[in-house]
């Protein structure tokens, strides 16, 4: 279990995010100040602190920079504004990773996943079977029976999107915010030309599809068989 530790003041925010990080299989810790926060990440050594920005007492730059110099803890800075400049500096400060409210709960998920990654404290298993489809997450190999296929960056980005929620339908607007880092804008198109790429490289087509199953007006699943439903 990834426990973390999320630093919001917001008691509405606060609740629902605990509840939805709880339910993805995470052990929440919550507080509400910069300075509860700098005392839990000493006493608590989460595996990942979520930093919401806009704190009461303490400005949330200033706990990222006094956290920085107790711990090496990866933080994801949670902002309301999308601000590059903002965001580039929290990054030279040393967050690990950001997100731009409003965000969902499976958009925070995977930038809890990759900053546990880069950190090195992931224990997820590195090899994701799907059927006949097998991905090394950290070689980032892929094999369809047992055959390598060589695909282009975004393209295993968007089939590890795919397979960390393999059995799900996951929305292009997911896709478009965890795989190409839009959590607005962006188009469906993208999505879309990256996906028939895809489907070309593992042998398959829209039309006949053996792992990526399009889901109209939804999303996609990855999945090694069709299920009733299916478009
Ligand atoms: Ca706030």
């Amino acid at each position: 279990m990834v426990s973390l530790l999320l630093v919001e003041d917001d008691p509405a925010i606060r609740s629902a995010l605990m509840r939805s990080l709880r339910e993805l299989g995470h052990g929440v810790n919550a507080v509400a100040t910069g300075m509860s926060a700098l005392s839990s990440a000493v006493e608590q050594k989460p595996d990942v602190v979520l930093l919401d920005l806009g704190l009461p007492d303490v400005d949330g730059a200033d706990v990222l920079s006094m956290l920085r110099a107790i711990s090496e803890v990866p933080v994801i800075i949670a902002t309301a504004r999308d601000d590059e400049t903002e965001i580039v500096r929290l990054l030279d400060l040393g967050a690990d990773d950001y997100v731009i409210k409003p965000f969902t709960a499976a958009q925070l998920n995977a930038r809890i996943r990759a900053v546990l990654r880069r950190s090195g404290r992931s224990d997820e298993d590195p090899l994701i079977n799907v059927g006949a489809l097998v991905i090394d997450t950290r070689s980032r190999e892929v094999t369809v029976d047992g055959r390598p296929v060589e695909l282009a960056r975004k393209e295993f980005d968007l089939l590890l999107a795919l397979a960390r929620r393999a059995g799900e339908v996951v929305t292009k607007r997911d896709l478009l915010a965890e795989v190409w880092q839009l959590a607005w804008g962006g188009s469906d198109r993208t999505v879309d030309v990256h996906l028939s790429w895809l489907r070309r490289k593992l042998g398959e087509s829209a039309a006949r599809p053996r792992f990526l199953h399009s889901v109209r007006g939804v999303g996609v699943r990855l999945a090694a068989s069709a299920e009733p439903g299916d478009a």
